[in-house]
């Protein structure tokens, strides 16, 4: 069984946290550490560690993290200019919080995806 993290607490409404959508399957808040203008995490309420512990049964889901983001795109007023959804996975992606979430990242020209 995969443990929580703060995430989870997020989601209970446990810990404060910028939630900017939620529904009965995801919920969406602002970074606490913004990357750039727009920096908004889009997570599965399930609890769902890594890209690595997907499954055919989180198809559902996962395909409404992105209906959300679009949602949010267009909410902050950065759909047009375009934004960038990332997901990181293990060491290699820079994964920090092991609870699946896309990061949904605009309000600025972000440049080039990878920094070396
Ligand atoms: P990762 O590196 O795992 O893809 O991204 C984790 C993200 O979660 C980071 O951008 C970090 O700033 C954000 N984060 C970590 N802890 C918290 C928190 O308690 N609240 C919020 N709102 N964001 C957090």
């Amino acid at each position: 069984m995969a443990e929580e993290t703060i995430f989870s607490k997020i989601i209970r409404g446990e810990i404060p946290a910028n939630i900017v959508f939620q529904d009965d399957t995801v919920t969406a808040f602002r970074d606490i550490s913004p990357q750039a203008p727009t920096h908004i995490l889009i997570i599965p309420n399930k609890l769902i560690p890594t890209v690595n512990d997907v499954t055919e049964q989180d198809e559902q889901v996962l395909g409404h993290l992105i209906v959300v983001a679009a949602k949010i795109a267009q909410q902050e007023g950065i759909a047009e200019d375009g934004y960038r959804l990332v997901i990181n996975c293990n060491k290699h992606g820079g994964q920090e919080v092991f609870h699946i979430h896309m990061h949904l990242l605009g309000g600025k020209l972000l440049g080039p995806l990878l920094s070396q």
